[in-house]
């Protein structure tokens, strides 16, 4: 048993969050930042003081013993948990919360919710970790005028079979990622999937949202380690045989990934796995310019070299989340389970070293045989490292003192990456100014492809208690409307959910709205799934 509790209004651990010194801490940080501002912290959340309206649906007798309506788990599975979220649950705005949380222990409770949801006529939103920052898992009252249910698939939660010959191994829908790895490495297997939700988030809802991993090239999105998919629709189930390619027609498993939990409850899938990683080397290399660090970047991208890690940070990301001045950083790693990378990261030292690049840290490398003490002293990795797992219980501490501060991404071409990053740039610059009169937006890449990158913007400002929400919402058109005007995607890995919804909308054609409709409506012909998700309100 776990010592430690679930946060219910924020991020992680309920023990890790910051306590009220560190609160304070931060705010005076803040201060010196934005002057004259008011940075007052205001107190976490007390759910004794939250005081839910009582669930408008009762408890169906036959499922009661998975049936949970307390309400701290109803609180929990309100929202997901971006900033907006954060900023409700903190001010104990909880209007329209699940009337209660459902959790499945197989398949077939499954099959049950979905056929007591649409004789009750309840809706139902799939959830995993509870990690989206889209809008993923709660619904509006417009979504749900007659009630919701969360369907929160945390006991589905085991690694059921692994095939060694082939390297894949069925893992259930709700499985956690260090649940997922814990159990791979009983047989000397890792998925090697993590994202910074990793210790919070699914299998299932990585697949629903097209989830983007720790790997910079190479095997991004979750959907590069599907082997085959089962998923529960109100139709009926979908099973994909297991292959490891097939041209027989459109791919059904492609159908499902980045649905969201609108078409359907992911209840296992085969996935590839690989043997743990031994060998890994890493090195911080610091340019002078953000543009030299960006040309250094898109060559990697291009080259042979496939580095593991290459993230990109522009001058404000390294200050933000490292507290040092250049002009960029790039963090780069490669990592092997059979052979030493010391030649690999060599190459793709000289070749940033081309574009000004330096690496005063030098190397760091780890073998199987000394894994646990690396060599050298790549110190701005690792601090990146633990920084980067750090920020998301930092931002909720920000938050309590009034500050904005958010994430957004996008992919694009390369050859529309100035002129989106300068849009993207000077419109919620110019947006902030003239909502709050200060604020700083940073950039840095993800993720990376041969024909182009995927940016990731952090936006830091003062807000006005009472209005954060609107303020957000305000910066978040601007930027989304800059990054569709200028080529971008509206999400590269943190899904559509209902706020990006009508930006996804715009980016696709009309018969390919069509064909989500259809899908949508033969699978759920109730729209009892997620409603307000992938598909436009009937
Ligand atoms: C601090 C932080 C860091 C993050 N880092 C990353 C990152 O590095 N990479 C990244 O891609 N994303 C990241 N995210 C976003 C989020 O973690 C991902 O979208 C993740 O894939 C969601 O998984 P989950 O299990 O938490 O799903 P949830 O948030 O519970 O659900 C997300 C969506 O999937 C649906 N869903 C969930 N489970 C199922 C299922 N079994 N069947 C059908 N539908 C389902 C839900 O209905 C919802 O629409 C981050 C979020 C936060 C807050």
């Amino acid at each position: 048993m776990s010592d430690r509790s679930r946060n219910w209004w924020g991020w992680g651990w309920a023990e890790e969050a910051l306590g009220d010194d560190e609160v304070a801490g931060l705010a005076q940080m803040v201060r010196e930042r934005f002057a004259d501002r008011d940075f007052s912290v205001i107190p976490a959340p007390d759910i004794a003081e939250v005081g839910l309206a009582p669930p408008r649906v009762d408890v169906p007798a036959a499922l009661s013993g998975l049936v949970r309506t307390d309400d701290e788990d109803r609180a929990r599975h309100t929202y997901g948990r971006a900033y907006r979220d954060v900023v409700r649950a903190v001010g104990g705005e909880f209007a329209h919360p699940p009337e209660m949380v459902i959790r499945p222990g197989d398949e077939a409770d499954v099959v049950s919710v979905l056929d007591w949801a649409a004789e009750a006529g309840v809706k139902v939103v799939p959830y995993g970790g509870g990690s989206s920052v889209v809008g993923g898992v709660g619904a509006t009252i417009e979504d749900a005028p007659d009630g919701w249910v969360s369907l929160d698939l945390t006991e589905m939660d085991r690694v059921l079979e692994i095939d060694e010959v082939s390297g894949a191994a069925l893992i259930q829908g709700g499985a956690l990622g260090p649940g997922i790895e814990a159990q791979l490495k009983a047989h000397g297997q890792t998925l090697r999937f993590f994202p910074q939700s990793f210790e919070f988030s699914t299998l299932g809802g990585w697949l629903a949202t097209r989830a983007g991993g720790h790997f910079a090239t190479g095997p991004t999105h979750i959907d590069d380690l599907v082997e085959s998919m089962r998923v529960v629709t109100p139709a009926g189930v979908s099973e994909s045989r297991r292959l490891p390619g097939s041209g027989a027609g459109p791919s059904h498993d492609r159908a499902f990934l980045g649905s969201e939990g609108a078409l359907g409850v992911i209840t296992e899938g085969w996935m590839k796995i690989r043997p743990r990683v031994g060998w890994k080397t890493s090195a911080g290399v610091e340019f002078t310019t953000w543009n030299d660090g960006v040309a250094a970047a898109r060559e990697l991208a291009r080259s042979h070299l496939q580095p593991s890690n290459c993230r990109l940070l522009d001058a404000g990301e390294a200050q933000l989340s490292l507290g040092v001045e250049v002009g960029a950083l790039l963090v780069l790693g490669f990592e092997s389970a059979g052979e030493p990378l010391e030649a690999w990261m060599q190459q793709a030292l000289e070749l940033c070293f081309e574009h000004g690049g330096a690496a005063p840290g030098g190397v760091t490398t780890s073998s199987p045989t000394r894994d646990e003490e690396p060599v050298g002293d790549a110190g701005s990795v690792e601090a990146w490292r633990s920084a980067f797992m750090r920020a998301p219980y930092l931002r909720d501490g920000l938050i309590r003192c009034g500050v904005l501060i958010e994430t957004f991404e996008t992919a694009c071409v390369w050859s529309d990456f100035d002129e989106l990053h300068t849009q993207v740039t000077n419109d919620v610059l110019s947006a902030l100014r003239g909502i709050v009169g200060d604020g700083q937006i940073s950039c840095r890449f993800t993720h990376l492809y041969p024909d182009g990158p995927a940016p990731y913007f952090t936006v830091m400002a003062p807000t006005r208690r009472g209005s954060e929400v609107a303020i957000w919402d305000e910066v978040k058109t601007a930027a989304s409307e800059a990054i569709g005007r200028s080529g971008g995607t509206i999400t590269h890995h943190h899904a559509v959910g209902r706020d990006h919804h009508r930006w996804a909308q715009t980016q696709r054609s009309e018969v390919q709205r069509q064909m989500l409709s259809a899908t949508k409506e033969r699978l759920d012909p109730d729209a009892l799934l997620n409603p307000g998700v992938l598909v436009d309100r009937a």
